[in-house]
């Protein structure tokens, strides 16, 4: 792998800890030279350590400098291998999920706060029995309004023939009644993006915001995933 003098780039990686930061004051060509970069090692050698040590010993090895010509940067993060911000913000977002409800939950007309419970609800951060049991903490050992399938916030807002019922009350009201969850319907997200497809316009925009304020209304719900545990 053919490389400039290598004279004006630092050689830095996440195995050195030196206080005095003179470790990362060597130039790459210094610390390719007689394999400079092992003496600038410090901290326990781990065997996640001794792995990327391997990995880097092998990719510095096959780097082959050329005197006398000199370094040329390049920021692989844009196609023109010229630094942007725009790019280095791109990069952030890299292996991120795209959270798929965020205009269901945030174009509405409900108020914040009850957005924010269907936020909190759409990344599973409730207080609901499963995550008590995974933290061994005290926990009912099943769905205190049917008894009959663990406590999950999937089930207590969609799966829970309560939740049937009081979601065939409130869409009642407004005509939709036939969007209510059916047996099949188990997770909450899948529910709600299925029935806002089905329809358009502010009624879509309507339904979001019921979906939205209505749990809050649901004091039972409220009260377990808030305020008692
Ligand atoms: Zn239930």
């Amino acid at each position: 792998m053919p490389y400039g003098s290598a004279h004006s780039g630092h050689f830095i990686t996440n195995f050195f800890h030196d206080p005095d930061k003179s470790s990362n004051r060597r130039t790459v060509a210094d610390a390719l030279t007689n394999h400079g970069w092992v003496q600038d090692i410090r901290g326990v050698a781990t065997v996640e350590v001794i792995m990327d040590f391997l990995h880097l010993w092998d990719l510095v090895t096959e780097m082959a400098l050329r005197s006398g010509v000199s370094d040329k940067h390049i920021w692989r993060l844009n196609s023109s291998g010229h630094y942007s911000a725009w790019s280095a913000y791109e990069a952030l977002f890299q292996g991120s999920i795209l959270f798929s409800p965020w205009e269901q939950i945030w174009k509405t007309w409900a108020p914040n706060k009850c957005r924010l419970l269907l936020w909190l609800v759409s990344h599973d951060r409730c207080w609901t029995a499963d995550h008590l049991k995974r933290r061994h903490l005290p926990h009912p050992e099943s769905c205190p309004f049917c008894d009959q399938e663990d406590e999950t916030i999937d089930h207590l807002l969609t799966g829970c023939v309560f939740a049937h019922q009081f979601w065939f009350t409130v869409l009642q009201r407004f005509g939709l009644a036939a969007l209510a969850p059916q047996p099949v319907d188990n997770l909450f997200e899948t529910w709600w993006s299925r029935i806002a497809a089905m329809v358009s316009g502010t009624t879509q925009q309507g339904l979001n915001s019921v979906i939205i304020l209505e749990p809050g209304c649901f004091g039972s719900i409220g009260m377990i995933v808030f305020s008692t545990r």
